[in-house]
């Protein structure tokens, strides 16, 4: 059921919102309702986790739809079915209890998979689409209420990147995987989250990392050189633990996350001449 004015705070990592003038939970594939989502509105934003966006305080003025379906399902001894509201960490556990191969990257990316493939999400050397874990991408696309299928080989993609998604609605995706060692992918596990635990903040609202690395660099390690770690804008700081990470205060305001971010790169472009690049996504007017 489509509902209106509802708060999108609890609907992303940031805890930022604004109300969606329309907003729709899906836990289904249901063509009947994506059609009628398509002539209500043209302005449609999917949603996921909301582990990567900052939503304007503002709200959002069209129908956001979040990803809901979740599942999971063995198509043939290495291929996976996965509904796109899927964790990954869920993906990669499933992976390790059948010995697969591939997946282990995503043990500590708290996003869904219809939102890691929109995203190419990687880690420590691995993303969803160079990893050849790939193989079918089940959409729908509301400006010629169709459903297609993808493959990798129809798409442009690079770190954090991903050209030939845009309006399609992931709903469904077919992963494939190579049998590993159980040992092996338990140690990668463990390694990862150690990693991560050691290395990022937790138990803060935040999206991860705010900006890309830039070829050859490491944001964060521009944004620590400039003396930024610690600095804040209002509501939101750069993380002492980790200067790509901004946290965010409890009933934060994205406007201040905007604002710095926007100061970041000034600095950055002044220090260094580089031009950094936004790895999460503002949503709305800002
Ligand atoms: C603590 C922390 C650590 C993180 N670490 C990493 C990391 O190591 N590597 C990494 O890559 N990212 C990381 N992230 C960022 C984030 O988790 C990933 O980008 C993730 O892929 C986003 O998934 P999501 O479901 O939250 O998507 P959202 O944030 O909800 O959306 C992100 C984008 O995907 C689109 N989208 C979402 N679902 C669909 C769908 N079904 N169909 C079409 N488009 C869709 C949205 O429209 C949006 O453009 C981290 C975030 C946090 C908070």
């Amino acid at each position: 059921m489509i509902e209106r004015k509802v708060d999108l705070s609890t609907k992303n990592t940031y805890q930022f919102g604004g109300d969606a003038e329309y907003y729709l939970d899906l836990n289904e594939h249901n063509e009947e309702i994506l059609e009628k989502c398509g002539s209500l509105t043209s302005d449609i934003y999917i949603l996921g986790n909301g582990s990567n966006i900052a939503f304007s305080d503002r709200g959002y003025p069209g129908l956001v739809i979040k990803s809901s379906k979740t599942g999971i399902r063995k198509l043939s001894d290495n291929t996976l079915e996965v509904f796109s509201g899927t964790p990954m960490p869920e993906i990669s556990r499933f992976c390790l209890k059948n010995s697969f191969s591939g997946a282990e990257f995503m043990i500590g990316i708290p996003g869904t998979i219809g939102g890691g493939l929109a995203m190419n999400a990687g880690s420590y050397g691995y993303s969803i689409f160079e990893s050849g874990i790939v193989n079918k991408i089940y959409s729908y696309n509301f400006k010629n209420n169709s459903n297609s299928i993808i493959r990798p080989d129809d798409l442009n993609f690079g770190y954090r990147l991903v050209e030939g998604l845009e309006g399609e609605f992931i709903y469904k995706v077919e992963l494939m995987f190579a049998l590993g060692e159980l040992k092996e992918i338990k140690e990668k596990h463990k390694e990862y989250l150690r990693h991560r635990k050691d290395t990022q903040p937790s138990g803060v609202y935040n999206a991860g990392s705010v900006f890309k690395n830039p070829p050859g660099e490491y944001a964060g390690q521009l944004i620590e050189n400039s003396g930024l770690k610690g600095y804040s804008v209002g509501t939101v700081s750069i993380s002492s633990k980790h200067a790509n990470f901004f946290v965010a205060e409890k009933n934060a305001k994205s406007i201040d996350l905007y604002n710095l971010v926007q100061h970041v790169k000034e600095v950055i472009k002044e220090n260094y001449s580089i031009s950094l690049q936004e790895e999460i996504r503002f949503v709305g007017d800002f």
